[in-house]
Order: structure tokens, then sequence, then C-alpha cells
């Protein structure tokens, strides 16, 4: 097998960040400290920070001039209409409305659409979509196809809705809304055809229903469609014709934004943007601000223009599938393909030894953080379980900040899992010793199991 290749970068480097560097002692300390949960690890005592790429990019110099440009006027604000065109220019949405992240667009839409009861579809609801819906007495079904769970199968759009699964949740429930998550987040980063974006439109427009797309990360969701399915559209086309099967769309800036705070609702009708608008004011802010300065609007529109170019999705998506193949290519057990915004390592089969009740992908991404420094997201049981019952799947997510590191970084993450995975039989389970009602991965506590 040929040594794996990092593209190369499509920018130069023009302000760089100092990296500390901490004694594995030192890591064992803080771990414990915060109770085996990383989201309570101070960044200082990071090295190599994967626990997001939600709000991590490295904005450009057009992005870091675009500030200076901001208009923080609380009305009318140029900074908005300038936001405003590049949205309905990439997504094909009449109505654009700014919210400070994109929980608080998902909050907004919920408590407009949702009563106690109803059900939302989608491939995988997101962790903060699901509380979302869950915390309005609603009910998040999840429509993935079965592929999404067999982690080494390679099927090229494994974050597609199972049709069948989506006619059956229709029949049972009292469904209000249809979802999709683009890329699945949840499920491996994994891209949905348009074919399957289209049968789904489909399906729900039959039954009178809303189809809103949570569209974080639209462009990487573009590029796998360009790559595996529609070679003849541009980024931009598919972009426009994702959005043409949907009524709206909810996105986080934190991801392909390439901005650091900031998020949007976009819809095609009136009535459903003005109640929303009505909303936003209550919460949020003035709709031509929505909870964000002005210049993060300029620095948002700047971003979605960035992302949606084709050397720089190359650069992005190979950068993941360069990490991602170094580790395969060493048997280390990881969810494949590789999707567009992190790797994902199947815990329960690079940890036999602990059980799903054990918090195994939790347990992973404690050693990883004492082994190399390198802080994760554990995706499994902490964070999914529902009355008890393990997840489907225990994952580690390994998330890339866009433009942020170098393929000597992902080496030095690669090592530091290599050698994690030679010494995997010392590693033991977890156990919780406080728990929290909802998104409990945030602020759970934990301890190590005695054995
Ligand atoms: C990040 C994310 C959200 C929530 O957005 P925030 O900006 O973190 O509030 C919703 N859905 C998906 C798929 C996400 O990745």
């Amino acid at each position: 097998m040929n040594m794996p290749a990092h593209p190369m970068e499509p920018f130069r480097i023009k302000m760089v960040e100092r990296l500390v560097s901490t004694t594995r002692e030192q890591r064992a300390a803080a771990l414990q400290r915060a109770r085996y949960n990383l989201f309570r690890i101070p960044s200082e005592l990071v090295r190599i920070d994967l626990l997001t790429d939600s709000g991590t990019a490295a904005m450009s110099d057009g992005q870091w001039s675009a500030l200076l440009r901001g208009d923080e006027s609380y009305a009318g604000s140029r900074s908005f209409y300038r936001f405003e065109e590049v949205v309905r220019d990439l997504f094909g949405f009449e109505h654009v409305i700014p919210t400070h992240q994109g929980r608080a667009a998902e909050h907004l839409l919920f408590s407009l659409l949702l009563q106690e009861g109803d059900a939302v579809v989608s491939n995988n609801h997101f962790d903060t979509t699901r509380a979302n819906i869950e915390a309005r007495g609603g009910l998040a079904i999840d429509c993935v196809t079965d592929c999404a769970y067999v982690t080494d199968a390679e099927c090229p759009f494994k974050g597609q809705i199972d049709l069948a699964k989506l006619n059956d949740a229709l029949s049972r429930h009292r469904v209000v809304l249809g979802m999709a998550t683009l890329t699945n987040n949840t499920g491996g980063g994994q891209p949905v055809s348009l074919k399957n974006l289209r049968e789904v439109a489909w399906v729900l427009r039959n039954r009178g229903l809303p189809f809103i797309l949570d569209a974080c990360r639209f462009a990487e969701n573009a590029y796998f469609i360009q790559r595996r399915e529609r070679p003849d559209l541009s980024i931009r086309q598919i972009a426009r014709e994702m959005c043409a099967l949907a009524d709206g769309c909810i996105v986080s800036a934190k991801k392909d934004g390439l901005a650091n705070i900031g998020g949007f609702f976009a819809c095609r009708s009136a009535e459903l943007a003005e109640q929303f608008k009505q909303r936003l004011i209550l919460v949020e802010g003035f709709p031509t601000y929505g909870g964000l300065a002005g210049r993060d609007l300029e620095a948002i529109a700047v971003g979605l223009e960035e992302v949606v170019d084709p050397a720089y999705l190359e650069y992005r998506v190979g950068q993941v599938r360069y990490l991602a193949e170094r580790l395969d290519r060493e048997g280390v057990p990881i969810v494949k393909p590789p999707g567009g915004h992190a790797v994902f390592l199947d815990a329960r089969k690079f940890l036999p030894g602990v059980p799903p009740e054990q918090f195994p992908a939790q347990a992973l991404a404690c050693a990883l953080y004492v082994e190399g420094g390198v802080r994760s997201c554990e995706l499994g049981s902490l964070m999914f379980a529902a009355e008890g019952r393990p997840a489907k799947l225990d994952l580690v997510r390994l998330a890339i900040p866009r433009r942020v590191y170098t393929a000597s970084h992902l080496d030095c993450v690669a090592e530091s899992i290599l050698c994690l995975y030679e010494r995997r039989h010392a590693i033991r389970g977890l156990r919780l010793v406080r728990d929290v009602p909802v998104l409990r991965h945030f602020t759970a506590e934990l301890d190590v199991v005695a054995g």
C-alpha cells in the first residue's frame, strides 16, 4: 500500500498560535480534576484539539479584513444586507434570518412548529437538535440507512434516509416536520445524495409536511455529491439543488460558514419567516442582527463564499481522508469511508474488553488525551443513551478544525492513536458518578471502573 498523501494546503500561514506542551503526569492529573469529562479540561492543557470542528476554523485574511467593515447599526445594518445576499445566492431561499448560533435557530423553529407529542424525522438528529425537540415534548426519530450502523461498510452515501423507516415513522407517529442533516454529523459526517433528498422531499410533500435541512456542512456534502453522484455539476449548483428540494434550512455558521460564531434560518415561506422574526426579537435580537455583531455577519458572508471554493474542499476532505488512511492501514477500526469533517474511531472494536455500559468511547477519548494531549469527542452511550440503554454505536470523533492543523499535526495524532492501539488492553471502562438530565456529555462526571 502506498503511503497516504496529504493534500497541499491551498493557503499560506500569516499568523501563528503557540501550542503548549504538557507532560503525561500533568494530563492525567487534569483528567482526574475534570472528572473524565473532556469538556471540563482547560484548552491550555490540550496540545491538539479535535474536540469539535465547530467555531474553531482559522479565518482568512479576507474575513479578518471584512470584520473592520462591520456595520454595527441596530437596524438595517449594511453587513446584514451583504450576508443576506450571499445566503440567498448560495441557498436560494428568499428569507434569511441570522441567529447567534445553530441551536438558537433550532430552538426558535421548533417552538413554532412543534407541539407536545409531535414527531420530527431525520437521518440522525444531532445532539442539540434532538435535545431541542425533546425539550418541547417532541419525539426525534432517526431514519438513517442501516449501512450507517456497520462501521466498516463502504456505502458512498451513509447519511441517506431509509425510505421504509421514513414511511414507517410517518404511519406510526404524528410527524409534523421532516429534516435531513447534511452531512450526517452523528453518523460519521457522512453525506446524503441528491437522489435520496429528492425521494424524501417527494414523500414529505405528498403528506404536506415541511422539509428543513440541517445544512451546517452543506459544502462538504456538496463535494461528496460531486465526487460520487453528479460530477457534471459545480459545488454551487449542487448547493442550490439540495436547497431547491427543501422548504428551508437551519445552519450553524460555525462549520461551513468558516466563522467562530453565528448561524441562521432561511426559508421560502413569508409567513413562517414572519413568525420566526417575531420570536427572534423576543430572545435573540432585531432581525437584521439576530444576536450577532455586524462584523460577525461580514465574516460569515466571506466564509460562505470561501467554503465553496473547489480547491479548499479538495484540501479539506483530503486532509480528513489522509488521517483516516493512516489509521486504517495499521488496522485501527474506523468508520469507513471517512466523512467530511472528522475521523471516527469505532470504540467497541478498539476496546472489545470494555462493555457498552462502561462507555468505551469516552474511555478511549480519555486515554487518547493522556497519551498525546489530543482532545476528541465521544459520540456514543454518554451522548446518546436513552433510558439507560447504550447507543447503537460507540464512536470517538476526531473532528478536524478547518484550516488549522498541518500534516505533521495529523501525523502526531495518528502516532498517539497507534501507540494506544498497541496498549489497548490496559484501557479500563468508566462509570457515571454525576448524571445530568439534558445534553449530559457536556457536564457529566465519571470515574474509572475499579478493576
Ligand atoms: C453544530 C451543529 C448544530 C448546532 O449548532 P451550534 O452552532 O453549535 O448551536 C446543529 N446541527 C448540526 C448537524 C451541527 O453540527
